[in-house]
């Protein structure tokens, strides 16, 4: 697969891709491929993520192996939403 059409799979399709220096490609590259979280593991983090998230936090600068996952991942991303809702409103109802 080419990189471009890997980026855009990732969701990063809309990455300015003539201002991306390659040092930092190739940075991404053997990040993700030394580091990744199976669905045990992202589900291990994916409250705190959400906790993040619903604070206004840059969860996936924070937790981007939780985000590389959650791009990846439908399951474990309908999870993330379901569970995104369920804060969100736990949030809503403390603060009222
Ligand atoms: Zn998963």
């Amino acid at each position: 697969m080419k990189l471009k059409d890997w980026l855009s799979k990732m969701g990063l399709g809309n990455m300015p891709k003539e201002n991306l220096p390659d040092s930092s490609v190739l940075d991404l590259i053997r990040y993700l491929e030394n580091c990744e979280v199976d669905c045990e593991q992202a589900f291990h983090m994916l409250d705190q993520y959400a906790e993040m998230e619903i604070r206004k936090e840059d969860a996936a600068r924070l937790m981007p192996l939780v985000h590389q996952h959650l791009e990846m991942c439908s399951g474990c991303n309908d999870h993330y939403e379901a569970l995104l809702d369920v804060l969100a409103k736990v949030r809503e109802s403390s603060e009222a």
